[in-house]
């Protein structure tokens, strides 16, 4: 095994479950997170870092892109991670957490050379079919206005795509009816260590601090 693995487990020993030996003691009991975020597997988005939170408070699950599938009954992973928070754990928000730099966004306009023909990427290329909206919507959107940059777009448009997915599970319309689940969506730029999230009034996404003063 690595050193560095090693390393990481006698710091985490010496230090942090030092310091914070009695929650670990209460999470023995059982756990009773505040937020389910659906995010992307990408290493350099951490849902726990940003939020600086601690163990036991965010119901985390990751696939490739922050996908999250239509409803249907199927041995989905991100469906049943879905189920399991909202039904049981009765998790009242949920956050779609997309990125800046997104490879699973960048792939929906890949074109393979030659050389990564041979490359299997047999389940990524299916599973990013789901995302496919976003992309096409960014297309026209790029054409019609001024911004840009259509890799943006199209990772602000998949977490919008996300959200609209999660309504078509009719538990979750059902606690937002009730007011016993929020749903967010953010967007999270890696180089400014910023999160701006999608405001359902003006469409777009703002900036946190902005969100917030405004509700
Ligand atoms: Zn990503």
């Amino acid at each position: 095994m690595k050193a560095i693995y090693l390393k990481g487990y006698r710091d985490f020993r010496r230090k942090y479950f030092r310091n914070h030996k009695k929650l670990f003691s209460e999470l023995a009991e059982g756990q009773k997170p505040h937020t389910m975020v659906i995010t992307c597997s990408d290493s350099r988005v951490n849902a726990s870092l940003i939020l600086n939170s601690k163990p036991g408070e965010l119901f985390i699950t990751r696939n490739i892109g922050n996908v999250v599938p239509p409803y249907e009954v199927t041995k989905g992973a991100t469906q049943s991670a879905i189920e399991y928070a909202v039904n049981v754990l009765k998790i009242p928000n949920l956050v779609v957490l997309g990125h800046s730099s997104c490879g699973a966004c960048a792939h929906l306009y890949h074109e393979k050379s030659d050389d990564e023909e041979e490359i299997e990427l047999n389940h990524v290329d299916k599973w990013l079919t789901l995302i496919y909206p976003a992309k096409h919507e960014a297309i026209l959107e790029a054409l019609n206005t001024d911004e840009k940059n259509i890799f943006e777009i199209t990772e602000k448009n998949n977490i919008k795509l996300s959200l609209q997915r999660l309504m078509t599970y009719p538990y979750i319309v059902r606690a937002l009816e009730v007011g016993k689940l929020e749903l967010h969506g953010w967007w999270y730029n890696i180089k400014e260590g910023k999160l701006e999230v999608y405001d359902y009034k003006s469409k777009n996404f703002v900036p946190i601090s902005h969100y917030h003063s405004h509700k």
